[in-house]
This record gives structure tokens, sequence and C-alpha cells, in this order.
């Protein structure tokens, strides 16, 4: 026992070490935050440079590993860096799974609904779950999460969930977020933190074209921006994902978002909707409290699953290995 404690604590001393930023810190005086591509290196990493940004003094990098599609916010002192355009960060990062998504996604851009990766593989037996948080005065739908955690406990800890976190919702919502950092901490759920958009514009009268992020004037530099520099303030770190408001979009829209480097997601199950989940869907529910019969069906669909479950038959699958699969 003793002997097993000391070789924990020469563990956690040899990790101490290693500097990776504590990627769950809150960001709060964010400065000079912008995009920048490129090239950061300390072996045996290699990653991808999103953003570059400043905080009390010190200079950051939100980075991704283009292999995994993981993102994390490090020192940008850490690296040797090269800087480069988008276009040439993805070229020299041509054969990775990110730059793969990231074409297919553009070739999927056409549909004025539910444009991007919209799937992952049937093979996987299971689903990738989303969750939109769209501007709600409602609180967030506990349930789902306190489900999620009931049902796989005992065959995947901590179970994952992409949240498509708003920064209108953000603002409203702190004591929700800190009960999900808790869980976060707590190694009972694993959060993919997308893009939702800032203001989550909608208008009940305009036609799909000019509705959400399509309605003229939008500004979409702030509403992909300042939803990061939100995140990053609240302690959660943006991932590489972004999921158009309402699934709505044009070919023109979907080039601006991957021109940010991100990756849109769409589902090819919105459960409230009364698509069904199959084998390697990326299922769509809202957690904001406006849609709590797609939580209901969700939760339908674990009791159903109950015993492929048990014998981890039937499991949920991270968002990112889910689209890094999709492009073998
Ligand atoms: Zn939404």
């Amino acid at each position: 026992m003793i002997k097993s404690l000391k070789f924990l604590g020469l563990l956690m001393l040899a990790y101490s070490f290693v500097p990776t930023a504590k990627a769950q810190q809150n960001f709060l005086n964010i400065t000079n935050y912008r995009v920048y591509y490129g090239w950061a290196h300390n072996f045996p990493q290699d990653l991808l440079i999103l953003r570059r940004f400043e905080n009390n003094g010190r200079d950051y990098f939100l980075l991704i590993n283009p292999q995994t599609l993981q993102t994390r916010v490090n020192e940008s002192s850490f690296y040797s860096v090269k800087e480069m355009s988008l276009a040439d960060t993805r070229v020299f990062f041509k054969n990775t799974p990110y730059e793969k998504a990231i074409a297919q996604a553009e070739k999927q851009s056409i549909t004025i609904q539910d444009a991007g990766i919209e799937r992952g593989m049937p093979s996987e037996t299971g689903i990738s779950l989303t969750a939109d948080l769209c501007p709600s005065h409602k609180p967030l739908d506990r349930r789902l999460f306190t489900d999620m955690i009931t049902e796989f406990k005992k065959v995947e800890k901590p179970a994952p969930i992409a949240l498509s976190v708003s920064g209108l919702w953000m603002l409203k919502h702190t004591a929700d977020i800190e009960w999900l950092k808790k869980l976060r901490d707590a190694g009972e759920i694993r959060f993919t933190w997308v893009n939702h958009s800032y203001n989550h514009r909608v208008s009940a009268k305009a036609p799909l074209r000019e509705n959400f992020l399509l309605e003229p004037g939008t500004d979409m530099d702030y509403e992909v921006l300042a939803t990061e520099k939100l995140m990053l303030k609240n302690g959660l770190t943006p991932s590489a994902f972004f999921r158009f408001p309402g699934l709505v979009s044009d070919q023109q829209v979907v080039f601006k978002v991957t021109d940010y480097g991100l990756i849109p997601i769409g589902s090819d199950a919105w459960l409230a909707k009364g698509q069904q989940a199959q084998n390697g869907s990326i299922v769509l529910i809202h957690g904001n409290g406006n849609e709590p019969v797609g939580v209901n069906d969700f939760i339908q669909l674990l009791r159903s699953k109950k015993r492929q479950i048990a014998q981890k038959q039937w499991l949920l699958y991270d968002l990112s290995s889910t689209v890094e699969d999709e492009e073998k």
C-alpha cells in the first residue's frame, strides 16, 4: 500500500513537470484573441494552432491534435512554431483525420439543413450524443446527465457527450455551467464543447435562407470568436467542432466556418423530430429545457438498451473518435 502510494506520488510528480496548462483554468482577462494558424511542435507532439491570445501577461495557443481531434490550451512558449495561412496549414496536415474530416464537411455543404458531418461509422454499436444549449431562460435539463451517469456508471465512466453552447446561454446559466464542471471534475462525464454561435438568432417568419446564421448582417467573427472567448472565461476548452443554429446553413456559411478551422457537425437523428437513432448516429437532443420530449426519447432509448449497455454492446462514443473513424 505504502509502496503504491509512493509510486503514485512519483507519477504525480512526473506529470507535474509536463508543462501542459490547466486547460480547465478560467481565462478571465483575455486580450488580443485572434485566429492564428500554423504548426506547433514539441517532440513528440505535432499540433495545429487555431487561435492565439493573451491572459494576464501570458501568451497562449488553442491547439488541436490533428490525429485525435482533441483540443487543448497551452502557453505558446512551450512550442517551436511555424505560422502559416490556414490553407498552408491544411496542406501541411493533409493526411490527418482532422483534414479529412474538415474536407468531408465541406463536401457535404450544399444542403440548407443538416450540412456537415452527420453520422459516424455504422459499425459502431452505439451512438454519439450531442445536446444543444440554445439561448433559453429555462434551467438546464439535468435529468439527461443524471440518467446518463446512472445507466453507464458500471460500463463507461466518464460517459461522453458533446454540448453545443451558445454565448447567450452561457451568459445566463453560470450555476448550470458550474454544475456541469463538477460532473467533469468528478470524472462522471466527459464533455466536448461545441461552438453553437453567440447570438443564435432565429426568426419565426424569415425563410430558412435568411434565417439563423444566414440572416443578413450576421457578424461571423463575433458569432465564432466571442463564443470561444466566453467558453475560455468559463473554464471550458473549445473543441474543433461547430454546430449550426437550427442546423441551417448554405455552402457559403459552411466555408466561412471551415475558414476558422472548425468542423461543422450535423445530425442524422434529431429525436424530437421522430428521427430514429441507428448505430453510428450523431443523435441530437436539446438540453436547454425547451425540448423535453427529445430528452424523454433519449432516456427511453437508454432504458431500451439497458441490457446491451450492461454487456458493453451499446455505448456512447466520443464525437472526436466518431468523426475521426468516419474518414477511415
Ligand atoms: Zn440551437
